[in-house]
């Protein structure tokens, strides 16, 4: 019996799988395969507006092999053990699977290619199904990967893309693989209440909608943070419940200026993605050192507090960090301004900031975060790597009637227009009606101590 084992892990799909394609191929038994990586738990990034998601996107997709004949096998342990594990029991002669991208997922694949091909098997590792352009397939003339994103999207612009797959009709899974029971949302804790819903049919119908009547608005809406006009496949795009390929694909037939930009901001996640493959260890060190003492964790732990819990007393970077409490997400450009918040203004370790952001955010994955972290700090890929976001500023210009603050920071309801970014400056009686508390930070000497702090005083 020929039988191959497709082991799903960032690109939970039917549509457009090249994976599972190459192992429909020929006929074959296929054996899908998800394994919940205990080492990814240890790691700490099991965090469980993630696991929600993941356990959504798993029964859907059980659900969607079930109509085409098949099942979802689900294992949970060591990656390596359970697939050869799985290998042994159907005596599958290969095992097909997506590449990754962080050092985690290289050193997965060497360990289970060595396993397999040990015992005679092979590992067959797919590119372009996580990304839209696999890391390396553009380069400049002199490194192994772009530094800089104007030249790198040239090139991924111009570069040719493969043909998107469609959906296999009869998916045959050995009757006799055994199964553990997929996990459900129910049974974890700590959510986000305005958490999404996770699942390919959930992610084809988002893009389906976005392609029809979002993306013509997303040239001029996508800064808008009340407007709320950007696409949200973000959670979708990181455990690969619509592909990368196919988003890009749609996106460019639907055309016009809105597309272009949209397609734009896709080729960001590619690019963090190529940066993270040839710098592995930008996941945790600073990509470029601006040589910063930022100030230690205790001197900061108040205001670093308050910034989690969004009670900083500057209202629009409040409304993000709530948003991201409530939602497991938050607006790009929310993400731009409480991120330049916490780093520049309260100068403080990009990295606490980050794995702030990890243990929250649905879309958190390590290529995107740390790397737009470390793009924010300056100490990444920002060709202008000493500016800082002034929070009243960016309030004033991205929420200009003030309804993004209002819908988060209710305290401030009362407070109408943009009046409601400058609460300080209400007086008396007028000031004290707002249970909302005073800015914990002087923005002109957070500016000063950050200037003196890069040498730029
Ligand atoms: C500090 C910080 C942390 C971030 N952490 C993450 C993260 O963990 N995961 C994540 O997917 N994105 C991250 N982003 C990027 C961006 O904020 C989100 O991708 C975006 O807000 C998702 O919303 P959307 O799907 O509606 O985006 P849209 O505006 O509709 O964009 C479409 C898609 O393009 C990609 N994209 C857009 N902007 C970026 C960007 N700057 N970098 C990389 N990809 C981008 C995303 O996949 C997104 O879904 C972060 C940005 C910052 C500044």
């Amino acid at each position: 019996m020929n039988v191959s084992v497709v082991l799903f892990t960032s690109d939970l799909r039917l549509h457009d799988h090249p994976p599972l394609r190459a192992a429909l191929d020929g006929s074959r038994t296929v054996v899908p395969l998800f394994v919940r990586d205990r080492a990814v738990d240890r790691a700490g990034f099991a965090a469980p507006n993630r696991l929600a998601f993941l356990a959504d996107c798993l029964r859907d997709l059980d659900a969607g092999l079930r109509e085409r004949g098949g099942r979802l096998v689900y294992r949970s342990g060591d990656l390596v053990d359970e697939v050869c594990k799985v290998v042994t029991e159907t005596d599958a002669d290969e095992v097909h699977m997506a590449g990754g991208v962080s050092a985690h997922a290289h050193r997965r694949e060497e360990r289970l290619r060595a396993a397999l091909e040990g015992d005679g098997r092979r590992l067959h590792v797919h590119d372009e199904v996580v990304t839209a352009l696999a890391p390396g397939a553009v380069t400049p003339a002199s490194s192994d990967h772009f530094a800089v994103f104007t030249p790198y999207f040239r090139h991924w612009d111009r570069h040719h893309q493969r043909q998107v797959l469609g959906v296999p009709r009869v998916v045959r899974v050995p009757e006799d693989i055994g199964s553990e029971r997929l996990p459900t949302r129910g049974e974890l804790s700590g959510l986000s209440a305005g958490l999404a819903t996770g699942g390919e049919r959930e992610g084809r119908k988002l893009l389906t909608a976005w392609l029809r009547s979002g993306i013509h608005a997303y040239v001029d809406g996508h800064d808008d943070l009340a407007g709320d006009a950007t696409s949200r496949l973000s959670p979708h795009l990181h455990f690969g419940t619509v592909s990368a390929v196919e988003v890009a694909h749609r996106a460019r037939k639907a055309g016009g200026p809105g597309a272009d930009a949209f397609v734009r901001q896709l080729a960001w996640r590619d690019f963090h993605h190529q940066v993270l493959a040839a710098r592995p260890a930008a996941s945790r060190k600073d990509l470029r050192t601006r040589n910063d003492l930022w100030r230690s964790p205790d001197a900061a732990a108040q205001e670093i507090e308050d910034w989690k819990e969004g009670r900083t007393g500057y209202p629009v970077v409040d409304a993000a960090m709530r948003q991201l409490r409530h939602e497991g997400w938050m607006h790009n450009r929310g993400r731009l301004l409480t991120a330049s918040f916490l780093a520049k203004t309260l100068y403080v370790d990009w990295r606490v900031g980050a794995e702030h952001f990890l243990s929250l955010l649905v879309d958190g994955d390590i290529a995107n975060n740390q790397l737009n972290w470390q793009w924010v700090a300056g100490t990444g890929t920002d060709s202008r790597p000493n500016r800082v976001l002034n929070p009243v500023v960016q309030g004033k210009r991205y929420d200009p009637e003030g309804a993004y603050v209002r819908r988060w920071v209710p305290e401030l309801e009362g407070l109408g227009g943009a009046a409601v970014h400058e609460p300080w400056k209400l007086k008396g009686p007028e000031r004290a009606a707002y249970d909302y508390p005073e800015p914990i930070v002087d923005l002109s000497e957070a500016l000063a101590r950050f200037k003196h702090a890069r040498g730029r005083d």
